[in-house]
């Protein structure tokens, strides 16, 4: 049949309007919306039929009952929503009620087309509303994550928000010991405070373990910025709780939930963010990123720069370290699950490369010691031997007992390419970077060529997940 026959089959099943009517031939010739293709055809079929036009009433049509004269409206509703909200991003979807579905089925079979010619009601809803509310807000389109979700529910006469996460990477030394990444509920009352009605005499009532955290340190201030309704903490691993975190600091993202704010000047935050911390914790190199940069940080195979302060049982001369140092450098290194953490991981033999090592002594006894290792590596290990279950060691190199006294991670490394990929950020406008063009990775953080095999972080992770120190 002729399209000008499909239009008079549908059009016999008085009264369709004319978006109803052109929706079933959605699939011809783009640049018109269905409510013109309707109108269109009908002025077409009575043209070719020399019969007298007549318009429809949307409002009386028995197919989507007066609803695509509702774009506006709903359009309307939505901006109304987010009034108060920033946002650059978009997406409309749509809760098309049964019984319209039903109707534009029996709408095509009467007409002798198939049940699904041209487009979905649902479709169309989306489409006109969406552009109404890009025109009425003046944001974009965006059918991958859009900053703000719009749910028209038809039949509820609803309009739900969902304004998703807004994202700030950057990277935070820790400059006091005994400070967690993240909040750590105390394990005796489960964070509540509480043991029946007494308050928990393992954290004074406090529900933590800990009076401060790096995340507890930061992502307030991000929150009250952003005006959102929540934070989530995402590092690129951890580091010990008695560990300190220096040099060019550990990756990480701050997620802010429900975000009311989004076009924030990162220079400010990060004065915020260092004035609140007091000196404990330090961000710098804060950036709007998407929100894939939350899977990098947490992804990305990274290698660890760690300075140890080592204690040894007997007296060690300049040479022999040295020797040993030079000894473990490139060496590849066998260790056995350690004793401190093998309650809680498979025991198995694992394999760690040591990039550089290098060290001087403070006296006969002490030294302080720099170790670049592959992700994985246990440094506390590697320095001790674990009873015979590391090796080579520095123990083992030189013959005396060595102990780790105090630790810090002074770098966190991609291994194969930087943390800091432009294609992850947002200018401070809140739109996205990845169109910019831009690629130009950030100086801050080193890459080296070797890939690790495993993006597990053991040493930082063991002191976490048991609660026990593990010095
Ligand atoms: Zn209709
Ligand atoms: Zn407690």
């Amino acid at each position: 049949m002729s399209i000008l026959a499909d239009a008079r089959a549908l059009d016999a099943q008085d009264p369709v309007c004319d978006a109803c009517l052109g929706r079933a031939f959605a699939d011809r010739s783009h640049g018109l919306t269905n409510d013109e293709r309707g109108r269109s055809l009908r002025i077409a079929a009575a043209l070719d039929d020399d019969e007298p036009y007549e318009q429809v009433e949307t409002g009386d049509c028995w197919v989507c009952e007066g609803l695509c004269d509702t774009f506006d409206e709903w359009a309307e509703r939505c901006a109304a929503e987010v009034e108060d909200v920033e946002f650059e991003t978009y997406q409309v979807g749509t809760r098309t009620p049964p019984l319209i579905e039903e109707n534009e089925i029996m709408l095509r079979e009467g007409a002798g087309l198939d049940e699904e010619a041209g487009e979905l009601f649902k479709s169309e809803f989306n489409r006109e509303v969406g552009k109404r509310v890009g025109r009425l807000t003046d944001t974009a389109v965006d059918f991958g994550r859009p900053d703000v979700q719009f749910t028209l529910d038809l039949e509820a006469d609803t309009v739900e928000v969902d304004v998703h996460s807004a994202f700030v990477y950057g990277r935070y030394r820790k400059l006091e010991r005994d400070i967690p990444q993240t909040e750590w509920p105390c394990n005796d009352c489960q964070g509540s405070g509480y043991i029946g009605k007494q308050p928990c005499e393992k954290c004074d009532g406090t529900g933590y373990l800990y009076r401060d955290s790096v995340e507890g340190l930061t992502a307030p201030v991000v929150r009250d910025v952003m005006d959102g309704t929540d934070t989530k903490f995402h590092g690129a691993g951890r580091e010990d709780v008695d560990a300190r975190m220096l040099g060019t600091g550990r990756p990480f993202v701050i997620e802010v939930m429900e975000p009311r704010r989004r076009r924030v000047d990162v220079e400010r935050l990060e004065g915020d963010i260092n004035a609140f911390a007091e000196g404990r914790v330090e961000v710098e190199g804060l950036r709007l990123a998407d929100y894939e940069m939350v899977e990098r940080v947490k992804g990305l195979d990274a290698s660890k720069r760690y300075r140890a302060a080592v204690e040894f049982g007997d007296a060690v001369d300049t040479a022999a370290l040295a020797a040993a140092l030079d000894e473990l450098e490139g060496a590849t290194i066998e260790q056995y699950t350690p004793h401190r953490v093998d309650h809680r991981r498979a025991s198995l033999t694992r394999t760690r490369e040591v990039y550089a090592a290098d060290g001087e002594l403070d006296d006969d006894t002490h030294a302080t010691v720099e170790i670049h290792g592959a992700g994985g590596l246990y440094i506390k290990e590697l320095i001790s031997g674990d009873e015979g279950r590391t090796n080579p060691s520095l123990a083992g190199l030189l013959d005396v007992d060595a102990e780790v006294t105090a630790l810090d991670v002074v770098g966190v490394y991609g291994e194969a390419e930087s943390f800091e990929d432009e294609s992850f950020f947002r200018d401070e406008r809140g739109e996205s970077a990845s169109d910019v063009g831009a690629s130009e990775s950030s100086g801050a953080t080193d890459t080296v060529d070797d890939a690790s095999m495993d993006d597990s972080d053991p040493v930082d992770d063991a002191s976490m997940n048991d609660g026990v120190d593990t010095e």
